[in-house]
């Protein structure tokens, strides 16, 4: 773990939140495996990390009651239950946008279902995060989430916004836009509640 992880985790843990470091996909497993009980119900964040890293598909082949956004056919008052049951899971998993070195996590979220259970609700929250989410500063976070994540996410959506054409954030007022909420967590209350794991190298956007 070098220097920059090493404050960041220690940022983290003043802020009340837990860090924890792996080096593999292998090992982030393993360290999954032991936050998250056997028969636990799990709810999940969109993600590009947790599925580049193969935790969604842990979640839907273990023993775990997974309530799974993604499960094909769901209608869209089906997937509105989902979001509401994540409030009452025993774990959230997901994903971050930028984490400062001063301990910060910063996300912009398009209809508020992957950022709320942070906040509140489930017993844990559980963030995977590439090494490369580690920024310097609040304003470098919401620069990048601007110009390289949302864009980026705006494609894999395949939404039609000016940033997926353009390659860059223009601050749209797009009927489709997916920047609505910017939400920066300073801390928490519960100690270690959220639970944030980096794993070494460039996941997600
Ligand atoms: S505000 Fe609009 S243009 Fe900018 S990243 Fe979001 S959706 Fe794209």
């Amino acid at each position: 773990m070098n220097d920059i992880v090493k404050k960041t985790i220690l940022n983290l843990n003043r802020n009340n939140v837990a860090g924890y470091y792996v080096n593999s996909v292998e090992e982030l497993h393993e360290v999954i495996k032991s936050l998250i009980q056997t028969g636990e119900t799990v709810g999940c964040g969109d993600s590009a990390t947790l599925e580049q890293t193969g935790i969604l598909n842990m979640m839907r082949c273990s023993n775990y009651r997974f309530l799974d956004k993604y499960k094909p056919g769901l209608t869209h008052d089906e997937k509105r239950e989902i979001y509401l049951q994540n409030f009452r899971a025993d774990s959230f998993l997901t994903g971050v946008n930028a984490v400062t070195i001063d301990g910060k996590l910063f996300n912009i979220d398009g209809n508020g279902s992957r950022i709320a259970p942070v906040i509140y609700g489930p017993n844990q929250v559980i963030v995977v995060a590439g090494t490369n989410k580690i920024v310097n500063s609040v304003e470098e976070a919401i620069m990048r989430t601007r110009q390289i994540a949302a864009p980026l996410d705006a494609k894999r959506l395949d939404k039609d916004t000016p940033c997926t054409k353009l390659n860059k954030c223009i601050d749209c007022h797009h009927k489709n836009r997916i920047c609505n909420d910017f939400v920066l967590i300073t801390g928490q209350f519960q100690k270690n509640r959220i639970k944030v794991i980096f794993i070494e190298g460039n996941y997600g956007f």
